[in-house]
């Protein structure tokens, strides 16, 4: 069943080691670089457990990302329900517990595909699901091992134990050693679920383990990135970054021990790979970040809009069509999340289960990754200074004297200055601020690389067919017309 946000925020007390900024991080409900985060996933639990949005979010007691899918209205309701948690940070919480609850969903598509002759964890694959759901717990996960020498295979690196590997078998399970390189949103998660999605070398059989653990497990220890939030004087001048910034963390695990009913995939290359790409995770995954960035330009196109309006600038023939570009752009997202539905496909050997089309989910990410970098640029050429020619904070504004002067000279025909700074810090932190930098790099990144999934695009896209349309013209006339 569902959870309030309270009762999330109560599992997070769970003696979880955190570092940040040289400090062990006491309780991240409390703490002043966590807590305004946390409570943003809080409500998002509220919402689901009671609210306007209830129906919307579950079915049954539980949130819709953990359903199996059977039919296209399945991946339909799914999407409304990833929407509503999308708008409820305005796109800027990524990888909230509906995104790895998809993934689950993924698994328990297809648990055959955990059978190996090394190790049998499809009853693993199914009670991570079923232990996610039942509990409505929140899932992270750590698929990328450290950059470290990205020339060298997992195993050969200068080091042992760099990138997370099975170091012992003892009774009731396994002991693995070593890192993964990003966690996001780990430190509000319940568990981690710890594996590869890039393919491994055969040699990499102690790396090719998938498994999950609840983050307060001994001996797994989250390093923060600097904290945003932290950063953020208020939330009216920094009305994102001190209430979204889900934080990502290095994971190290020092010795700890997993259960083997937590072991999802042991020693076996192959299946740590097939996991992610053959049954419906990975696809699943794209159907909510997709959902998530459209809600995300919907709202930069929006700030846009409410930018231009209120320098005046929006009837200019110019800065309207830079905006109707910017709608274009939103409904090309949109359209990406509809058309993969639409092109839904059924999971070989899934017992019934649907996924979002292939071959337009893959293409999202690099339409994604390469639109948002060009919708900051644009938008910040619609702000011009104002967004930097700020006061330095809302205290300015509330001081006897150097407020009248504020209000004088940062105000617009129609919005005062009040409106207009507010405006404007929201969309520095949007477009131009160290967490929106962090925004840009995570859009380009957080499903792979480009050299990788341009390359997986052009092995599993439709290049064939395409080809065979070129040449089908090509095979229509020959040098006999020629004269
Ligand atoms: C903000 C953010 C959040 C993230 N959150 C998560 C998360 O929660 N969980 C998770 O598992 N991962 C997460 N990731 C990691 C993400 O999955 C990786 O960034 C991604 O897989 C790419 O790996 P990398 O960053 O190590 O880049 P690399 O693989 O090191 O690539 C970086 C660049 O190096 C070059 N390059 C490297 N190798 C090659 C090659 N073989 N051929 C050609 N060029 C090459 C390319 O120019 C490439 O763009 C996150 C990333 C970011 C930025």
């Amino acid at each position: 069943m569902t959870r309030s946000g309270q009762e999330y925020l109560a599992s997070l007390r769970d003696g979880r080691e955190i570092w940040l900024d040289g400090e062990r991080v006491g309780d991240v409900t409390t703490h002043p670089a966590f807590r305004n985060t946390a409570a943003s996933v809080a409500r998002l639990y509220d919402l689901a457990h009671d609210s306007e949005h209830t129906p919307v979010l579950t079915r049954g007691g539980v949130h819709r990302a953990f359903a199996v899918p059977r039919s296209y209205e399945d991946l339909v309701s799914r999407r409304e329900a990833y929407k509503v948690w999308a708008e409820a940070s305005f796109g800027f919480l990524g990888r909230t517990p509906d995104c790895m609850a998809g993934g689950a969903a993924g698994f328990a598509a297809m648990p055959s595909l955990f059978t190996t002759e090394a190790y049998d964890g499809s009853a693993a694959a199914l009670a991570y699901h079923r232990r996610l759901a039942e509990g409505d717990l929140y899932p992270a996960f750590t698929l990328t091992n450290p950059q470290i020498d990205r020339t060298r295979s997992a195993s050969r690196q200068e080091e042992d134990d760099l990138v997370v590997r099975v170091v012992a078998e003892k009774d009731g399970g396994i002991v693995v050693r070593g890192a993964k390189m990003m966690g996001t949103a780990a430190a509000f998660a319940d568990e981690v679920i710890v594996g590869t999605i890039e393919p491994l070398a055969p040699e990499d059989v102690e790396h090719a383990v998938c498994f999950s653990v609840p983050v307060g497990t001994p001996g797994l220890r989250l390093v923060s990135r600097t904290s945003y939030e932290a950063r953020a004087r208020s939330v009216f001048d920094n009305p994102l970054s001190s209430r979204f910034d889900e934080n990502d963390a290095l994971l190290v695990c020092d010795d700890v021990f997993v259960p083997w009913e937590r072991v999802l995939v042991y020693r076996h290359v192959e299946a740590s790979f097939r996991m992610w790409w053959r049954t419906p995770a990975y696809l699943n995954f794209v159907h909510q970040s997709a959902t998530r960035f459209w809600t995300k330009l919907e709202f930069l196109t929006g700030l846009a809009i409410l930018i231009t309006k209120a320098n005046n600038t929006y009837e200019l023939p110019p800065v309207t069509q830079a905006i109707g570009r910017l709608l274009g752009r939103v409904a090309q997202a949109k359209a990406f999340v509809l058309a993969a539905e639409a092109s839904y496909e059924e999971v070989d050997g899934g017992r019934g289960g649907v996924a979002p089309g292939k071959d337009i989910s893959f293409a999202q990410r690099i339409m994604a990754g390469e639109l948002y970098p060009q919708a900051l640029q644009e938008i910040k050429l619609l702000a011009g200074g104002g967004v930097i020619q700020l006061p330095a904070s809302g205290r300015d504004l509330l001081h006897p004297e150097l407020g009248p002067l504020v209000r004088r000279y940062i105000r617009s025909p129609g919005t005062p200055a009040e409106d207009r700074v507010k405006l404007l810090k929201l969309a520095w932190d949007a477009l131009g601020s160290e967490f929106a930098g962090r925004h840009e790099q995570y859009e380009r990144f957080y499903h792979g690389a480009p050299h990788v999934y341009l390359t997986q695009q052009a092995w599993e896209g439709e290049g064939p067919a395409c080809e065979a349309l070129a040449q089908s013209c090509l095979d229509g006339y020959d040098l006999g017309g020629v004269r």
